[in-house]
């Protein structure tokens, strides 16, 4: 509450107004795939979103949404398996096999007269309008799959799976007598020349969307889509929600950035290949972009930095198990602790070996105003005397790069390589954190090891097949 005094003259009595601002503040809450994957969870994130809990039966959610002492934004991925469907569908067109294409529509297009069944089962009129507006999308998808492929017609089909949820929890909320607002991110979400976001735009436009609706009781928008800066739609890279999140934070100078999913917050190693991995409590903003971009899958890699900069906190919490505690992403960080490891694959080393140059003024730059060329970036790099090794995750110009830093030395090539990086207060004054890590992995073949170039992490380059023992011995060497 902020308490504002007026005063103001009404004849010779000097009136004193008190008038109380009501500032609620603001968090946006990102619902990813499987959070609203079926009608089932998209029920128990609107539950969740109003404050509706074991607590509070007897209460609408209507009712349980007025006690809410923040207001919500909320962005929300596709169902899951909706945007790997959408991209199949959009394969099939690539193949020029619109038979198949138009199958495939088909087929998703019953799941969801499915899910708008179950998900308004008990209200035929609700079912009626969330079904007329699905469908409506689906005229447009058949539309779409009807002209030859092209990459901006993939866009367009991949947006479908945002459009679609979003629709249907705005209509469910809106039948349960919630104040829904929804926001287009078609309309609000864009991005620049550089193809990055167009902050000033995206702030302006949300924020009037904000003041114009001060009724709302909760707003809700698409993740992952947005336009580009000529008004034709883009997206922001698989898993891009999480982006959209913490862009929205920002842009609304929200309290903080919510990322709901399917686990109980960071884990200390990759739960997907590794036992007993737990939940990390607090990360500084740092460690968690290193994660993220190391391949940590939880958080898109982009979406840690909008939020540093802008101070906003990040939390990652579990929509299967909502008092779990989860993880908080913010501005502190805990002195001398290991926190996590993360692997990220399909990296291509890439070695230039050269007795003549490497020591002469200006060579690096010349390598790397190769990668500049062709848009590739660096992860890792290791130097020294003779040669010098990098790595890449996308191979798309290689041979390209290839032919023309071979004008500096011998060029050798290690693909299906795996970067593993070891994230925590890895300051070079303390002691011994590296040595423990190069311990756990003393039986594996390691390319290259990469330390110094943050305060935050040791990255090692090994083999793929290597990964799993990696990653689990670094789990017992550093973390039982
Ligand atoms: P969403 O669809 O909600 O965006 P994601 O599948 O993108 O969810 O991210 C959640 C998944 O990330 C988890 O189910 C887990 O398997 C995976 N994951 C990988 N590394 C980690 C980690 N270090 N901590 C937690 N989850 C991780
Ligand atoms: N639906 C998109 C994807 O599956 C974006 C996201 O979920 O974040 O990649
Ligand atoms: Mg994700």
């Amino acid at each position: 509450m902020v308490a504002t005094l007026l005063s103001t003259k009404s004849g010779s009595n000097l009136l004193v107004l008190v008038v109380l601002i009501k500032r609620f503040s603001m968090i946006v809450k990102k619902f990813g795939g499987t959070s609203v994957g079926t009608p089932q969870r998209i029920k128990d994130v609107a539950n969740l979103v109003c404050g509706k809990n074991d607590d509070s039966t007897g209460c609408s959610l209507s009712e349980c949404i007025k006690r809410n002492k923040s207001r919500n934004f909320l962005v929300l991925s596709a169902m899951s398996g909706t945007t790997n469907a959408l991209l199949e569908i959009a394969g099939a067109m690539k193949a020029a096999n619109k038979e198949l294409a138009n199958s495939l529509i088909g087929k998703l297009e019953n799941k969801y007269e499915s899910v708008c069944n179950d998900l308004f089962d008990d209200d035929k009129e609700g079912r009626t309008l969330a079904w007329h507006i699905v469908s409506s999308f689906f005229n447009d998808l058949y539309h779409l799959a009807s002209h030859s492929y092209s990459e901006q017609i993939e866009k367009e089909i991949v947006a479908f799976g945002e459009l679609i949820s979003t629709n249907l929890m705005h209509r469910y909320l809106r039948s349960q007598g919630v104040k829904s607002v929804l926001v287009p991110a078609l309309e609000v979400m864009r991005t620049n020349c550089q193809n990055e976001p167009d902050m000033p735009y995206i702030k302006r436009a949300v924020n009037m969307v904000i003041s114009d609706t001060p009724e709302a009781d909760i707003y809700l928008t698409q993740g992952f889509i947005c336009r580009d800066r000529e008004g034709r739609i883009h997206n922001l890279e698989r898993g891009g929600s999480d982006y959209t999140a913490s862009i929205l934070g920002v842009a609304l100078n929200a309290d903080e950035v919510e990322i709901w999913t399917d686990i109980d917050g960071m884990h200390n190693n990759d739960p997907r290949f590794v036992e007993g991995t737990l939940p990390v409590r607090n990360l500084h903003f740092e460690e968690a972009a290193e994660l993220a971009y190391f391949g940590a899958k939880i958080l898109h890699p982009t979406c840690i930095l909008p939020a540093k900069n802008a101070n906003v906190p990040v939390r990652l919490l579990n929509t299967m198990e909502p008092k779990a505690e989860g993880t908080l992403i913010n501005n502190e960080l805990q002195h001398g602790k290991i926190k996590a490891v993360a692997a990220k694959d399909n990296i291509t080393a890439i070695k230039i070996k050269s007795t003549r140059m490497l020591l002469a003024h200006g060579f690096l730059k010349k390598v790397f105003e190769v990668f500049e060329k062709y848009q590739t970036s660096i992860d890792m790099i290791t130097t020294s005397e003779v040669g010098v090794s990098l790595t890449i995750d996308n191979e798309k110009n290689l041979d390209a790069i290839v032919a023309e830093i071979s004008d500096f030395g011998t060029v050798t090539i290690d693909r299906d390589m795996v970067i593993i990086c070891v994230v925590g207060d890895l300051e070079w004054q303390n002691r011994g954190f590296e040595a423990d890590a190069l311990d756990a992995l003393r039986d594996i073949p390691v390319r290259m090891i990469s330390y110094g170039g943050s305060n935050f992490n040791i990255s090692f380059l090994i083999r793929r097949q290597d990964k799993e023992e990696a990653l689990r011995k670094l789990s017992s060497y550093l973390f039982s």
